[in-house]
């Protein structure tokens, strides 16, 4: 596995070798081209004298090598020492060589080209080697006179070995100074990454030694950084949450133990009652009724839990699309007239236009279930149940009317909670589960929406589900 530290180290270095080198590249290419051009304005500075002179007294061409080497000392006085780098010739316009001062190093011979451009009246810079191949010369070939018929061709030669030592000094010198940020860089890149790891360190050895059995410890961390501080309230509410979800589970695992418990219970009961001794067919059919209603019950609550199961981080999975309620909740009721027949309970639905929801209509439809399963089991033969779609301010409302029992106020604040039931439910009968109105209420807020309850007692209850539309939908109330 990686470390970060080393990452962090080698970025740096790899960043800073990156930096210097454009660093160096741009100066050292700074550098050259700075130090030709004071090359090669010296050379012009030397030329220009010479040419001035020798222009001023063409005569001292035509006389004796004495003259021209006093010439070429006035010069070599008007310069300090480092011109004695420099050296003159002078050549006749076809080439030939007609006088070079005493300094002159034997050079590889002048080409061809460079004549015919003086001749035309061109000035022209050249590099070449010294005969002996040591070391480069810069020359600048200058048409004697400047102006009209070429007569001589001057030469002004410069050494370039002050040139070269001083780049080479300034390579050393990049060399050296790349070399010790480097290191420094290393050094310093290390010392960074320890400090910003060893919190990360110190958090990840608190956070090794908190057990699945010990989920209340918490991490400290006394660090002056906000950043860390932050990681560290981060994991610590994580773990927060973690353990609320941890005991909220426990909690409810514990509750459907228990309602599993107590029909399993009474089916066993039940059975040991039964085969105690022999029993009529009657008893035993009695018996087995019995039996069948707690199975119910069992399957009612596997089938919640299930329901629940299929919940994702405590919420159910909706899709969300454009959904149309009314031929929905047409076929739920058409689906369980059955039913409200076989209890002589008239189920109607009263319907007004209403825009699509956003919903999915697989969890509406389970909702809608729910209440309608209730309204249905909580009211008496002779009863009416009635389901209102309607448009409403916040969207659409969906409201299941029964003729029931109606709840007391008292139980109205709890009837969301998990596995709550009134008690005259409990008496009543022992099918119910207490979660078909916590999963209703899981899914209106799933959907955006809400489900609340008005009831009076011994008059009946509405269970009305309200789900918003799209933003863009105009609602007609
Ligand atoms: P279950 O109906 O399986 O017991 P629910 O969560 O669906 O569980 O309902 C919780 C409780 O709310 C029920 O036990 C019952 O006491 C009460 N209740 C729900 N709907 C009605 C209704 N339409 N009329 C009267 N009481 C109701």
């Amino acid at each position: 596995m990686k470390s970060l530290q080393s990452l962090i180290r080698q970025s740096a270095l790899i960043l800073m070798a990156a930096l210097l080198l454009v660093f160096s590249v741009l100066t050292y290419a700074g550098g050259d081209a700075l130090l030709r051009r004071f090359v090669d304005g010296r050379l012009f500075g030397l030329a220009e004298t010479m040419a001035k002179i020798l222009e001023q007294h063409p005569n001292i061409i035509e006389s004796s090598g004495e003259e021209y080497a006093r010439a070429a000392e006035v010069i070599r006085d008007k310069n300090d020492e480092r011109e004695v780098t420099h050296s003159l010739r002078i050549f006749s316009p076809d080439g030939r060589l007609v006088w070079k001062s005493p300094n002159a190093v034997a050079q590889t011979p002048v080409p061809d080209h460079v004549f015919e451009q003086v001749r035309l009246g061109n000035s022209l810079y050249k590099t070449a080697e010294t005969l002996d191949g040591r070391w480069s010369v810069r020359q600048l070939f200058v048409p004697i006179p400047r102006q009209g018929p070429v007569r001589h061709v001057l030469q002004a030669e410069a050494s370039l070995l002050l040139y070269r030592e001083t780049l080479i000094g300034l390579v050393i010198l990049l060399t050296l100074g790349s070399g010790t940020i480097l290191f420094v860089a290393w050094i310093g890149s290390g010392w960074l990454a320890k400090k910003v790891l060893t919190p990360i360190e110190v958090l990840s050895a608190g956070a090794e030694t908190i057990s699945e059995a010990d989920l209340g410890k918490r991490l400290t961390l006394d660090s002056p950084y906000q950043e860390f501080r932050r990681l560290t309230q981060a994991f610590n509410s994580v773990m927060d949450r973690f353990q609320r979800s941890g005991e909220t589970q426990r909690r409810f695992c514990d509750i459907a133990a228990h309602e599993m418990k107590t029909p399993l219970t009474i089916l066993q009961g039940n059975l040991d009652v039964a085969l105690m001794k022999a029993r009529t067919t009657e008893e035993y059919r009695e018996a087995l009724i019995n039996n069948l209603e707690q199975v119910g019950r069992l399957i009612a609550l596997t089938r919640s839990l299930l329901t629940l199961a299929n919940f994702t981080s405590g919420k159910p999975p909706v899709h969300l699309v454009p959904l149309a309620l009314e031929p929905m909740i047409q076929d739920i009721v058409d689906e369980l007239t059955p039913l409200a027949d076989d209890r002589r309970i008239t189920l109607s639905f009263e319907s007004q236009s209403v825009p699509p929801v956003l919903g999915d209509a697989q969890w509406l439809k389970q909702a809608l279930i729910n209440l309608l399963d209730n309204a249905l089991h909580y009211t008496p033969s002779g009863g009416a149940v009635t389901v209102h779609l309607q448009a409403v301010r916040e969207g659409v409302a969906v409201a299941v009317e029964d003729t029931g029992h109606g709840i007391e106020p008292e139980h109205l604040p709890h009837l969301f909670e998990r596995f709550y039931r009134t008690d005259w439910a409990r008496a009543k009968d022992a099918g119910g589960t207490g979660l078909g109105l916590p999963i209703v209420k899981e899914i209106a807020e799933a959907h955006g929406g809400t489900i609340s309850v008005t009831s009076q007692v011994d008059k009946g209850s509405v269970f009305t589900l309200r789900l918003p539309v799209p933003a863009h939908q105009t609602i007609q109330t």
